[in-house]
């Protein structure tokens, strides 16, 4: 690599201002983002976004679900660029950070090497995947599990919204249905900044999370039928109450997780009693549970002993319970060429690093089961995500979008 090249540094100041140049595209009272997929004020910021990348020089063309890629030549044209990026929408009470520094770092890259007058052996092409919450549409990450083919186009343009507006119409009713067909843009590998969306960064003081695993998920559904009765007349060994039985569940969740810990969690987020009235036992109640490991032995393992708990509880109140597996998505393990590039730019620009599991699901893991993908995570304020109060410091989010340039800089190589 040139010295100017091994040198560069991108412009921390003009990325800070991007970030909150953007804010104001659904800003929220509280110093929030709310910008649902594909509503107006995400055209506001693709908008912007495509302006920049024009301006920057990019070839920008978009897809038939709306992912935006902006295409920066190389030397080598009859290679697949390395593709960087993230997303642009938020959570409806989402922050300025999440998704957002991704797409803009990747912007400031190429802002930096246009200044630098550096040429790319290989093309790199920006991506603003579309609808990564997946709080508007179901599901999250919608368009790159479309791009890696485990959905069809026609799938997810007619999903459709709390409202009943179809992905598709939503795409027309802002101008972003593309014309180029999902998973044309190739790419030779893809890496992702994003903010960890977790405390452990922040708590151990490293700046650069090299991310190497991707947590895996089980979602179910459960259904508890035991037997309302009245809350005065019924003593309590004549009991079927569903209630009690949800209880034991959770708890046995929580002591199974802990056992596998530490990565690996277990959540039952939603419980609903069917008619719920202050005299009656509950008779009858919906859950959820929610389990995540990144590693499969371990997910084989809380399914195991989370069935096993349940049949023991269930036996022993005499009630039904069902526990119906609504989603399995199997760890990831980022391609360790990739993981092994972002951890020497790290080491070579003097930041803290360790390795690092991500938590939450991204594009790039996605991503991972086709090309060669890694991630970057820098630390975020308390570990707060999905939340207006979502924070990150100006020196980190720089660090990360440096340890981005050099590892597209590294894989894409310098054209001499
Ligand atoms: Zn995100």
């Amino acid at each position: 690599m040139t010295q100017v090249a091994s040198n560069l540094q991108i412009d921390s100041a003009r990325l800070w201002g991007t970030i909150h140049e953007t804010a104001q595209f659904g800003a929220t009272p509280k110093g929030g983002v709310r910008r649902l997929t594909l509503g107006a004020e995400d055209k506001q910021v693709r908008d912007w976004f495509r302006n920049a990348c024009e301006a920057a020089g990019l070839e920008v063309h978009v897809d038939t679900l709306g992912s935006m890629f902006a295409l920066r030549k190389g030397r080598d044209m009859s290679r697949p660029p390395v593709g960087l990026g993230s997303h642009l929408d938020t959570q409806p009470s989402g922050g300025k950070f999440d998704g957002v520094l991704g797409t803009l770092a990747a912007l400031e890259v190429v802002r930096t090497l246009n200044d630098a007058g550096i040429e790319t052996e290989i093309p790199i092409c920006i991506v603003n995947w579309t609808n990564e919450e997946g709080s508007r549409f179901a599901p999250a990450m919608m368009a790159s599990a479309a791009y890696v083919g485990d959905f069809t186009t026609e799938d997810i343009l007619s999903r459709k919204d709390a409202e009943g507006v179809t992905v598709g119409e939503a795409l027309d009713s802002i101008g972003y249905r593309g014309e180029s067909p999902v998973g044309r843009q190739k790419f030779s590998s893809f890496i992702e900044l994003h903010i960890e969306q977790g405390p452990i960064l922040e708590a151990e003081g490293k700046t650069i999370g090299v991310v190497d695993s991707g947590q895996g998920v089980l979602w179910y559904d459960g259904k508890i039928t035991g037997f309302e009765s009245h809350a005065g007349s019924t003593p309590m060994p004549l009991r079927r109450d569903a209630l009690a039985t949800l209880s034991e569940i959770v708890l046995a969740m929580e002591r199974i997780a802990i056992k596998h810990g530490p990565n690996a969690v277990g959540t039952i987020g939603e419980a609903v009693i069917a008619k719920p009235s202050r005299n009656v036992i509950p008779g009858e109640i919906a859950f959820t549970v929610d389990c995540r490991s990144a590693d499969a032995a371990i997910m084989d393992a809380l399914d195991r002993e989370l069935r096993e708990a349940i049949a023991g509880i269930s036996a022993r109140r005499k009630v039904d319970v069902t526990l119906d597996l609504v989603w399995r998505k199997p760890p990831t393990h980022f391609d360790s060429t990739l993981v092994d590039a972002v951890e020497q730019a790290a080491r070579r620009l003097g930041f803290s690093h360790r390795r690092i599991t991500s938590g939450a699901g991204h594009d790039a893991c996605n991503l991972n089961t086709k090309i060669p993908a890694a991630m970057v995570f820098v630390p975020c304020k308390d570990g707060v995500s999905h939340n207006e109060l979502e924070d990150a410091t100006q020196a980190d989010c720089t660090a990360g979008a440096n340890v981005l340039m050099h590892t597209v800089l590294a894989l894409a190589g310098v054209a001499s």
